[in-house]
C-alpha cells in the first residue's frame, strides 16, 4: 500500500514502518528490483528494493560500521576482502578506510543500484568506487562464488532479505563456497535479519553453515530502520579465538588503523557477541 505522501514498508506481514515522503526521487523497475529512492524529514534519503527498506542516510553508519570493522579488526591483518551485494556503497566506504587492505572485490547483482546510489546517496560510497584497490563485478553473488578461485581474508555479504534475488545468498551452497574462498582463519560475515521477526533466519543459517566452520555464531546491533529490535550478523570462521579478543587489543588495533567511527567502539565490538536468550535458543535449536 503506497501513495505519494506515505511509503509503507511491506517486508513483514501485518507489522511495519512507514515514512512521510517529502519527495519521490527515483522509482523504477531495474533489471532485478522495483527500486525506490525518496526524501524524508525523519531519516533523510531512503532506498527500498521491492518494498523492503535497505538503507537510510541517517542510520546507515550503524549497519555499515558493524558489518565491516568487526570482522576486519578481529582478523587483524586482512589484505583481501570480498563484498557480496553492497550496491549502496556503504560497506565499500568502510572497507577502503583500512589501509592494510590491498584488494577488494565487490560483486553486486544490479548495476542500477550502484549507479542510482552513486547519484542519490553520494555519502554512502564517498568516492570509494574510485579506489584503485577495487574490482567491481556485476554478477549474481552465488554464480560468482561458484566459479571464483581467488582467496580472501574477509568475506562480507551485504545482502537483501532471503526472498527474490537475495535468497541464494542464504543457501548452503553459497556458504560452502564462501568458506572455500577464505584463507586460513578467514572470517565470513553477513546480515542475518532481525531475529525477533525473522527467527527462522538464525536457525536456518546455523543449520546450513555450521558444518563448514569451527565457529558459527552471531553478533548484533540495533539499527532503527530494520524494525523489530536487534539485527543479527552471522559470524563464521575456523579461528575460534577471533571473537574473544580483549577490549585492550581491539583498542590497539582500532587506534593503529586510524579509524574514525560514529557507532563502532572496541567495547561495543566485544559486547556485540552477547546474544539475548531467545536468539541463543534459536542457535541451539538448529
Ligand atoms: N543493508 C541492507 C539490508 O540489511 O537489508 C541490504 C543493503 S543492499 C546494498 C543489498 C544489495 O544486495 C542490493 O544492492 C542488491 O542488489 C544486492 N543483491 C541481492 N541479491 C544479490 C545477489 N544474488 N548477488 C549479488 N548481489 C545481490
Amino acid at each position: 500500500m503506497q501513495n505519494k505522501e506515505l511509503y509503507y514498508e511491506t517486508l513483514h506481514q501485518g507489522y511495519g514502518q512507514y515514512f512521510e515522503v517529502k519527495k519521490m526521487l527515483f522509482e523504477q523497475h531495474t533489471e532485478q528490483w522495483h527500486l525506490s529512492i525518496f526524501e524524508t524529514n525523519a531519516l533523510g534519503r531512503v532506498m527500498a528494493l521491492n518494498g523492503a527498506i535497505q538503507t537510510t542516510e541517517r542510520d546507515e553508519f550503524i549497519y555499515h560500521e558493524m558489518l565491516t570493522h568487526v570482522p576486519l579488526l578481529a582478523h587483524g591483518h586482512a589484505k583481501r576482502v570480498l563484498i557480496i551485494g553492497g550496491g549502496d556503497g556503504g560497506i565499500l566506504r568502510e572497507v577502503v578506510k583500512h589501509r592494510d587492505v590491498e584488494a577488494i572485490t565487490m560483486v553486486e547483482i544490479d548495476a542500477a543500484v550502484v549507479d542510482m546510489c552513486k547519484s542519490y546517496f553520494p555519502k554512502h560510497s564517498d568516492g570509494a568506487y574510485d579506489d584503485p584497490r577495487l574490482a567491481l563485478v556485476i554478477q549474481d553473488g552465488l554464480d560468482y562464488v561458484r566459479s571464483a578461485a581467488d582467496k580472501f581474508d574477509v568475506v562480507i555479504s551485504d545482502c537483501t532479505d532471503p526472498v527474490g534475488p537475495g535468497e541464494v545468498l542464504f543457501s548452503s551452497e553459497f556458504y560452502q563456497h564462501c568458506k572455500r574462498l577464505l584463507n586460513d582463519n578467514g572470517i565470513f560475515v553477513a546480515q542475518n535479519g532481525v531475529p525477533f521477526l525473522q527467527e527462522d533466519e538464525v536457525s536456518n543459517t546455523v543449520r546450513r553453515m555450521h558444518s563448514y566452520v569451527k565457529d558459527c555464531t552471531f553478533y548484533q546491533a540495533a539499527v532503527p530502520t530494520y524494525v523489530g529490535g536487534i539485527m543479527t550478523f552471522v559470524w563464521a570462521t575456523d579461528d575460534i579465538a577471533a571473537k574473544q579478543l580483549s577490549v585492550a587489543e581491539l583498542e590497539a588495533r582500532f587506534t593503529r588503523a586510524g579509524l574514525a567511527t560514529r557507532y563502532y567502539t572496541p567495547a561495543l565490538h566485544q559486547a556485540s557477541f552477547a546474544l539475548p536468550a531467545y536468539v541463543q535458543r534459536a542457535v541451539a535449536s538448529a
